[in-house]
């Protein structure tokens, strides 16, 4: 027999977005149904670290510290690191790189009495921390794996229909599907779109040398080349590399033999790649930035990628979503417990406000430093690296760029405040 349900909110997916949303709104008492059409396996101590990483920020911890999902993260792995360095490659005029960097900045925690800049963190770890939070709030229902067969987005309350007939209404639909967002598509809320030319090659390499606390990235004509560290797994230490490349470049990688691949990154990367031991997996992913024309229509609201994706180049993107996370959950719990209506525009704008200003900033920012890097114009090169070396030597800007970074610049949700 089908059934049907009112809640507060509906959320669908339940990624490291909307699980964190479910968290915070079920947290303050607020029902929630959570609907995902697939949820992340069980995770297994032993097993070989995971493609998708986040570099977490010191803001996205609080709020999953705040959410009481980071005990279950920590129990399971991750990585902080306390340095992480930028520079441009420069080469000599036979093209081997420089070894002097006069352009080089490092960012160091110690420097603004911080323990870590942040934390690399497999995806599914995050999520399966968020997941398994929900499991003691028990004003929220977790629906998954479940096929939304219809939305109705057209009544007083938006309505949504799971393919087993169960039907499901609420006051407020947030949208936490992803970039591809199918919610985002039926409230009609269209898109800014821009495709990057670069496309970017992740892969998981076991390393020599231990655990390392720095992460870093050179800049190159055809894309940043990154280097994430990884948490140990059983006493082997692994780390992310990321590659930006353009498209054929990319497909020629990932179309090399395992051991040729690991030869070529090996002489392109600068010299403190460690020596690579073996690669685990790869995988390359099309960037591009999208931005909602608006967060909110038809009682629906979006959230993390749904509303926004940018060039992850300084992997900055779920690190928005959480602070979207932090924004949202205020701003409802308020209308809520002031007995307004969830999905009324005088709420969802106060959330708009909030945030559309700050992903505008974080977008246009990751752009700057696209288009004045993919380019080999030589007083343009000239500029930039002129411009880091002056950067990197005034304390006071670097602790600036730092403090954005981590997310504990400018005004902060209660959420991502430290408790
Ligand atoms: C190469 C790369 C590197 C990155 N590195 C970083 C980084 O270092 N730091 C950082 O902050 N960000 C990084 N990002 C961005 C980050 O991965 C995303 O911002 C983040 O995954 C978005 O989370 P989300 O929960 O909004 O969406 P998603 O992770 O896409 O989750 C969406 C959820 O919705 C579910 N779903 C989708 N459609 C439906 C449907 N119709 N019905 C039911 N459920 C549905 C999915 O199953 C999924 O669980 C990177 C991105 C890329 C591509």
């Amino acid at each position: 027999m089908t059934k049907s349900e009112h809640y507060d909110v509906m959320v669908v997916g339940a990624g490291m977005v909307g699980a964190a949303i479910a968290c915070a709104l079920g947290l303050k008492g607020i029902r929630v149904a959570v609907f995902d059409r697939a949820l992340p396996s069980a995770f297994k101590p032993n097993q070989l670290p995971d493609l998708r990483v986040s570099a977490l920020s010191y803001a996205s911890g609080q709020i999953l510290k705040n959410l009481g999902a980071w005990p279950y993260m920590e129990t399971m792995r991750m990585c902080p690191y306390r340095r992480m360095a930028v520079w441009e490659k420069l080469y000599s005029p036979v093209g081997k790189e420089l070894d002097k960097r006069p352009n080089q900045i490092i960012f160091n925690a110690a420097d603004i009495r911080h323990e870590q800049l942040g934390f690399i963190v497999e995806n599914r770890v995050t999520q399966l921390g968020l997941l398994k939070r929900l499991e003691d709030i028990e004003s929220v229902s977790v629906f998954a794996p479940a096929t939304i067969e219809s939305m109705n987005l057209r009544g007083e309350k938006p309505e949504v229909t799971l393919q087993d007939g169960n039907v499901f209404t609420a006051d407020l639909l947030i949208g936490a599907d992803g970039a591809q967002s199918r919610v985002r598509e039926q409230a009609n809320i269209r898109l800014d779109t821009r495709e990057y030319e670069q496309q970017c090659l992740v892969a998981t390499v076991e390393i020599e040398g231990g655990l390392q606390d720095i992460t870093w990235q050179a800049f190159t004509a055809t894309g940043p080349e990154a280097f994430l560290p990884m948490a140990d797994v059983d006493g082997k230490s692994y780390a992310s590399i990321v590659w930006y490349n353009l498209p054929e470049n990319v497909h020629k990688l990932m179309k090399l033999p395992d051991s040729e691949f690991l030869e070529e990154l090996s002489t392109t990367f600068p010299k403190e790649l460690p020596p690579l031991i073996k690669l685990h997996e790869r995988g390359s992913f099309p960037l591009a930035r999208r931005h909602a024309m608006n967060y909110f229509a038809n009682g629906v609201v979006l959230a993390g990628d749904a509303a926004h994706t940018i060039n992850p180049l300084a992997g900055q993107g779920v690190n928005l979503g959480f602070q979207d996370v932090a924004w949202l959950a205020e701003i409802l719990t308020d209308a809520y417990h002031a007995g307004r209506s969830l999905g009324s525009k005088k709420v969802l704008s106060r959330y708009e406000k909030a945030r559309r200003r700050d992903n505008q900033l974080m977008m246009s920012t990751m752009d700057a430093f696209y288009l004045a890097f993919s380019n080999s114009n030589v007083p343009l090169k000239v500029l930039r690296n002129l411009a880091l070396g002056i950067a990197g030597k005034s304390r006071p800007a670097v602790k600036e760029v730092m403090k954005y970074a981590m997310g504990i610049s400018g005004r902060q949700a209660e959420l991502a405040k430290s408790s």
